[in-house]
């Protein structure tokens, strides 16, 4: 089915009331063990690369690697950047072939958030890219903040003048894991929602490490459509690589590195599964807009039938095509 764009994804969500998950990656063969898994369960996902990982994995072979998956993905891929950390950063993914992007200023005040999220939405539209912001400031188990939950209000007003397409939002969730039990203020997200209702906006929960099943189920029925995961999954690899090792004390082949990666990489894939349960996006796999496989423009086109010289036998021909024989 292939790669397809974030939005067309994400109203498929909104239409049958499910979420996608936007899987965080840090190494090149997990695109395609995600894709692969994906499939068997015919859901939908987003393939994510957040921006504190450039420096592991280059943009470009990212998309490379990703956009081939999709290419022959038998689901709907999209590839998108996660906690852009610059507009410079947002620019190289967008270049790369991300289909789309996420800004992330929420640390920012909220007018220089603003502007700097414009500014990447002007450049990702250009390029036929989605955008997503972040209002809000999202707890975190690795610095001790205060949470500052999104406003409403602001979140509308953030929405009408930056043009976003996904807003991510801060309702209790956070990243990492999180300390105690996750709560999350769905009257908040409600009322966002609401706010929002009159813009062509999508919503994102980060920090979907930690969240229990009822509680995703209920921020789907108050209009989330992607939930990034990232932690858990990381968790899950690192546990089976460790019992991997426990479990061939002796082992002294060549190849003790490549079945850990597969061991890490079936961490990966057992919380993805679980989380197409949790986000009933299982079964999902419908057929959208295919920006790969579409039918190119037929940049070199033989004779017209019935031919020139056939309707005009003193006809000579100037065409480019032939002109090459
Ligand atoms: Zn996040």
């Amino acid at each position: 089915m292939a790669l397809v764009k974030t939005t067309d994804m994400l109203a498929a969500c909104l239409r049958g009331k499910y979420a996608v998950g936007a899987f965080n990656i840090n190494g090149l063969d997990q695109p395609k063990a995600l894709i692969a898994a994906a499939e068997k369960v015919g859901s939908p996902l987003i393939v994510v690369e957040p921006g504190v990982i450039e420096k592991y994995v280059d943009f470009e072979d990212f998309a490379l690697v990703t956009r081939r998956a999709a290419r022959d993905a038998g689901v709907p891929v999209s590839i998108h950047l996660s906690h852009g950390l610059s507009l410079e950063q947002c620019e190289r993914a967008v270049l790369a072939g991300f289909t789309s992007v996420m800004y992330d200023g929420s640390k920012l005040p909220f007018e220089e958030n603003i502007a700097n999220t414009k500014k990447a939405v002007e450049f990702g539209h250009a390029h036929g890219v989605a955008v997503e912001g972040e209002l809000g400031a999202l707890g975190s188990s690795f610095v001790d903040i205060t949470e500052t939950m999104t406003d409403p209000e602001k979140a509308r007003e953030f929405v009408e003048r930056t043009g976003v397409d996904i807003l991510a939002v801060s309702i209790g969730n956070s990243h990492g894991f999180y300390k105690g039990t996750p709560h999350l203020d769905f009257e908040r997200l409600s009322e966002i929602r609401k706010a929002i209702e009159p813009f062509p906006c999508y919503l994102t929960l980060h920090g979907g490490s930690g969240i229990s099943e009822e509680h995703f189920k209920r921020a789907i029925e108050e209009g989330i459509t992607k939930v990034c995961i990232y932690t858990e999954m990381c968790s899950k690899g690192r546990e089976r690589a460790i019992r991997w090792y426990g479990e061939h004390p002796d082992y002294t082949g060549n190849y003790d590195t490549c079945d850990m990666t597969a061991e890490i990489l079936a961490g990966f894939v057992e919380y993805e599964l679980r989380c197409t349960e949790m986000f009933m996006s299982a079964g999902r796999d419908e057929k959208l807009p295919d920006l790969l496989n579409a039918i190119p423009e037929n940049t070199c086109p033989g004779p017209d039938f019935p031919s020139q010289p056939a309707l005009n036998p003193n006809f000579r021909n100037e065409g480019k095509f032939w002109d090459k024989f």
